[in-house]
């Protein structure tokens, strides 16, 4: 079973003018430079693009963010059509990034309002993936301060930067600090819904795992490699260490070497896709498999109407 992305297998999610048209996501990443966010978002989505062509490592195509930028990806599985847009920004304060945010809304408004309501380019963003550095003990009073100023208008899901650098204990102990204090500070993270009672067990157990791993805790991967025919994501360091998948019965990379610097030695650690280490492939199929429509839910029926309700408010005073 390979891992591609899953909006096409899940018919609870897929509604039948969405098959038709195609579904539209605008997903948003944000934290401190350096955190890895344009990584993330690369093998996540992006490495799909590169997939016919020559192998680049994420440092020839990621280069530093140094403004708001939107990439655009059409992802399509089974017929279903994805369009996902990215929007990568550079880490600086709440600021720029609440103005981007209310500015969509404010042409979303502008145009649903307008003659031509039926074919709104919609913008708005759906989820924000906010970075927090593995290195604090916690969350920074700069976390805090750009969550609380952007939890009314969008949907924020925290991630633990750079997981690799943190052993599985740090992992647990960070993520039970962080869920701490994001109670503590009155912090208004996206919350999972209720796991409808209908669902099978599978599903539930799955549910169940998604929602006690929260934060995730991510790797980005800056190598594509080759391993038995299939390409799979890990990090190349610079001393030359790759990280293998860890499929079932997969074995450690060896033979033919796909990559220049191939390592001679090769501990096994993590896979970014191994879900033992990290949760990559959780965050990557609640975005895309199982919770696409409720973020997308929550952005119209919430943060939006909240938003609207705010301008006619000003309107009409
Ligand atoms: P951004 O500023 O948040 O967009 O960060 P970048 O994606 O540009 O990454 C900054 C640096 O961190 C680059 O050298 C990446 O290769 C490295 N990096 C990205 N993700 C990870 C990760 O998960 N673990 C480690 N150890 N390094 C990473
Ligand atoms: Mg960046």
């Amino acid at each position: 079973d390979k891992q591609y992305v899953g909006f096409a297998t899940l018919p609870n999610q897929v509604h039948r003018k969405s098959v038709k048209k195609g579904f539209d996501f605008t997903l948003m990443v944000a934290g401190e430079s350096g955190l890895g966010k344009s990584t993330l978002v690369h093998s996540l989505f992006l490495t799909d693009l590169y997939k016919e062509r020559k192998l680049l490592s994420a440092e020839e195509r990621i280069s530093q963010t140094v403004e708001i930028l939107k990439h655009t990806v059409d992802i399509e599985e089974k017929g279903v059509k994805l369009k996902l847009t990215i929007v990568d920004t550079p880490g600086f304060g709440d600021a720029p990034i609440t103005d981007y945010v209310d500015q969509q809304f404010e042409q979303y408004f502008r145009d649903e309002s307008g003659l031509n309501r039926k074919n709104i380019q919609d913008n708005r963003v759906h989820c924000c993936l906010y970075f927090i550095s593995p290195f604090g003990h916690g969350l920074r009073p700069v976390d805090v301060g750009f969550m609380k100023a952007l939890h009314e208008k969008v949907n924020i899901v925290p991630l633990i930067a750079k997981a690799d650098c943190l052993v599985p204990g740090e992992i647990r102990k960070l993520k039970e600090r962080i869920r701490e204090e994001i109670d503590k500070f009155g912090i208004h993270v996206y919350q999972f819904p209720e796991c409808d009672s209908d669902e099978d067990e599978d599903f539930k157990q799955q549910d169940r795992e998604l929602k006690e791993s929260a934060p995730f805790a991510v790797i980005g991967s800056n190598t594509v490699v080759e391993a038995k025919g299939q390409r799979v994501r890990g990090r190349l360091y610079p001393w030359g260490i790759v990280e293998g998948e860890s499929r079932p019965g997969a074995q450690p990379l060896g033979g033919k070497a796909p990559v220049g610097r191939w390592p001679t030695h090769r501990p096994p650690l993590p896979a970014v896709e191994n879900q033992a280490h990290c949760d990559f492939v959780k965050l990557r199929n609640m975005l895309i498999r199982t919770h696409m429509h409720d973020l997308k839910d929550v952005t119209c029926d919430v943060h939006y109407e909240n938003y609207r309700a705010h301008c006619i408010q000003q309107m009409t005073s």
